[in-house]
């Protein structure tokens, strides 16, 4: 079963449980994303539907057997309330999970912020209704994985067998508030407490950041923490692509990753010229369907087989 464990899900209407602050509304996003998704012109009340439309589609037609639909939690204040006016992106788990009901090949990885007073309730509740994983941003949901007041938390999620998938590294497209928190040693409270991890893009800092490189604290915490993994999700675009060979060198970090794109960023093959040369890259580039396009991309640059088919192993199908 080939899966894409990381694909999000997007929406704006506040019915879907969706907030998208202003700022982003306001500056590029908005078209460069219906750009993305070949939706241009799309008035924003028809954005939602639009979308989850996109996303089954191109799901269908691609080689995959299964996409991981990524919901999105907010920012929560000290006493644990939803903070509405800080959070820039949330996506509703109620939504995320409606969605993935249209297609048996989308599978619910809803989200859930630690530092909501009703975060245990939450985990049972979605775990009850079918959530794969749980998605965290922890740099711009504002939460230190490190706090020992989710001690509990993370039981709980071992306890019900609920991997995560947390961002890890510095976060460029919805605004941080603290880029430190996303920092892999900061997982290890969770580690701990058996929760398996799943370390998006595994860790990598991203070219934008020269001098700072958070991968390889990553590997060598692999040596330490056998529930320990990272996602490959990302590394075909322009902002990620040399992690893909650090992986590829690597026979530990062979064993522990899983296959994921990121939509909707986007697919750049030409960040592979080197190896594949111009003609395979130009066809590559043709290739319309985002999910297909990163999957033969993969494939092009070597990427193994039991890569694309071990996120639905490791997550809870
Ligand atoms: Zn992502």
């Amino acid at each position: 079963m080939i899966m894409d464990v990381h694909v999000h899900l997007l929406g704006l209407k506040p019915e879907h449980g969706c907030i998208i602050g202003k700022k982003l509304l306001r500056g590029p996003a908005y078209p460069l994303l219906t750009r993305a998704l070949h939706l241009q012109g799309t008035p924003r009340e028809r954005l939602d539907q639009a979308y989850a439309d996109r996303l089954i589609a191109w799901t269908n037609l691609s080689e995959l057997d299964a996409i991981g639909v990524l919901a999105f939690d907010g920012v929560y204040t000290k006493t644990g309330e939803l903070d509405r006016d800080t959070t820039q992106v949330m996506v509703g788990n109620d939504y995320c999970i409606e969605v993935c009901s249209r297609s048996e090949k989308l599978y619910p990885i809803c989200s859930i912020n630690p530092q909501r007073k009703d975060a245990i309730d939450e985990l049972e509740r979605v775990c009850e209704l079918g959530s794969v994983a749980i998605k965290m941003l922890p740099n711009s949901q504002g939460f230190d994985p490190l706090n020992p007041a989710y001690k509990k938390f993370w039981q709980r999620m071992a306890d019900l067998g609920m991997p995560i998938i947390t961002h890890t590294s510095f976060e460029h497209t919805i605004p941080p508030i603290n880029q430190m928190y996303g920092r892999p040693e900061r997982l290890h409270l969770a580690l701990e407490q058996g929760v398996t991890v799943i370390a998006a893009h595994c860790a990598g800092s991203g070219v934008a950041h020269p001098f700072h490189e958070d991968f390889h604290t990553w590997h060598d915490m692999l040596k330490d923490h056998t529930n320990l993994y990272g996602d490959i999700s990302a590394m075909t675009s322009l902002s990620r692509f040399p992690y893909i060979h650090k992986v590829l060198d690597s026979d530990l970090a062979m064993e522990r990753v899983i296959m994921g794109s990121d939509f909707p960023i986007p697919v750049n093959p030409f960040v592979f010229v080197k190896q594949i040369g111009v003609k395979e890259a130009r066809r590559l580039s043709k290739i319309t369907n985002p999910l297909q396009k990163n999957l033969e991309t993969f494939k092009a640059i070597g990427v193994p087989q039991e890569i694309f088919e071990r996120g639905a192993k490791l997550l809870k199908l």
